[in-house]
C-alpha cells in the first residue's frame, strides 16, 4: 500500500490572505489535520470553507500523539500539520512528529509560507549574509542574562521572538548585557497595526516603555568591530611577544576575541612575528 504523506502547512500570522492556494488545497484533501489548538484552527478552516477533521496535537503530548499519526500514515492516509500561526516546528510544536515520520521512512512535504522570522528580517534593512534565529529567549531575567551573555561576541544579527509582556524586560537586559547596538523590531506583522521600527536598543526600549500590544520579532545586530589596522595589530602582538609569557595560540585567541577579528588572521601574523623573535641577550 502507498503510504501517506505528512504535509507541513504554514497558516497566516495575522492577515488571512497570507495562506497559499496550495495550502488550501492540501488542507481540503488530507484525511486529517493535526493542529496545535483545534478550536483556534477550526475558525481558520471555517473561514476558508474547509471541513477536514481536526485532531489536537500540542506540545505536552507530541511524542504520544506522533505514534498515532505515524500509524495513520502507514495506513495510507495523508495528514497535514498546522500550528496556531505561521510555520509549524518554528518555535512551535512539530519537530517531534516530523522526526518520528522520518524515522518510519515515510514522506514529509513542507509547504513554503508565512513565518514571522523571514518577514521581519526581510523588512529590517540589515545588511548581512545571514542571521541566527534563536526563537524565544528565557522568560526569567537571570536565565535571560546568561543567554544574552553568550551573544556578546556573536558576529551575526540575532533574531528573537518575544511577547508584548516581556519585550521591555528583554530590551533592558539586552542593553545591560550587550551594550548599545543597532536593533530592529517588527510588531503585528501583516496586521492593521503593523509596525517596523529600526533603531538602537535604547530607542527601541524608549518606544515600548509606555506599553505596546502585539507580538514582536526583535533583531539585535552584532557590534561593528573597530577597524584594526594591520599596524596596530602588529604592535599589540609585538608587545605580547616581548613582554609576556603568553603562547602564540593564546595571544591569537585573546586578541581575536578582544578585537572581534578572525583568529586565523591574528594567528598567521603572530606566527611570523614569533619566528622572527630576536634572540634574548645573555645577562
Ligand atoms: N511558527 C511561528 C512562525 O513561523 O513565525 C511562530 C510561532 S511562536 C509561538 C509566536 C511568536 O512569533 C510570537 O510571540 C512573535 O514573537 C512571533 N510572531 C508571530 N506572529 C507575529 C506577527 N504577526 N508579528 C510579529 N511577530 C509575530
Amino acid at each position: 500500500m502507498k503510504p501517506g504523506t505528512l504535509y507541513i502547512v504554514p497558516t497566516p500570522i495575522g492577515n488571512l490572505e497570507d495562506i497559499t492556494l496550495r495550502a488550501l488545497r492540501i488542507l481540503k484533501e488530507v484525511a486529517l489535520i493535526a493542529a496545535e489548538d483545534t478550536r483556534h484552527s477550526r475558525k481558520l478552516l471555517t473561514h476558508f470553507g474547509i471541513g477536514t477533521r481536526l485532531v489536537s496535537y500540542y506540545r505536552e503530548k507530541e511524542a504520544e500523539k506522533a505514534i498515532g499519526f505515524v500509524k495513520l500514515l502507514q495506513e495510507g492516509k495523508d495528514l497535514a500539520l498546522i500550528s496556531d500561526a505561521g510555520t509549524p516546528a518554528i518555535s512551535d510544536p512539530g519537530a517531534i512528529l516530523v522526526r518520528a515520520v522520518q524515522e518510519a521512512g515515510l514522506p514529509v512535504v513542507p509547504l513554503p509560507g508565512a513565518s514571522a522570522v523571514t518577514s521581519a528580517f526581510s523588512a529590517s534593512g540589515i545588511l548581512s549574509a545571514g542571521y541566527t534565529f534563536l526563537g524565544f529567549p528565557p522568560a526569567k531575567s537571570g536565565a535571560r542574562q546568561k543567554f544574552l551573555q553568550k551573544l556578546v561576541h556573536h558576529d551575526l544579527p540575532v533574531v528573537l521572538y518575544e511577547s508584548p509582556r516581556r519585550i521591555e524586560a528583554l530590551l533592558e537586559d539586552s542593553l545591560k548585557v550587550l551594550g548599545e547596538r543597532d536593533a530592529f523590531f517588527a510588531r503585528e506583522l501583516s496586521k492593521s497595526h503593523e509596525e517596523l521600527f529600526p533603531g538602537t536598543l535604547s530607542t527601541l526600549l524608549e518606544r515600548v516603555h509606555d506599553g505596546v500590544r502585539g507580538e514582536f520579532v526583535l533583531i539585535i545586530c552584532p557590534t561593528v568591530p573597530e577597524e584594526v589596522s594591520g599596524e596596530s595589530l602588529e604592535e599589540l602582538l609585538l608587545w605580547h611577544r616581548d613582554n609576556s609569557e603568553i603562547s602564540v595560540k593564546d595571544v591569537s585567541k585573546k586578541l581575536a576575541g578582544d578585537l572581534g577579528i578572525s583568529k586565523s588572521k591574528v594567528y598567521q601574523m603572530a606566527l611570523e612575528l614569533w619566528q622572527n623573535r630576536p634572540e634574548k641577550e645573555n645577562p
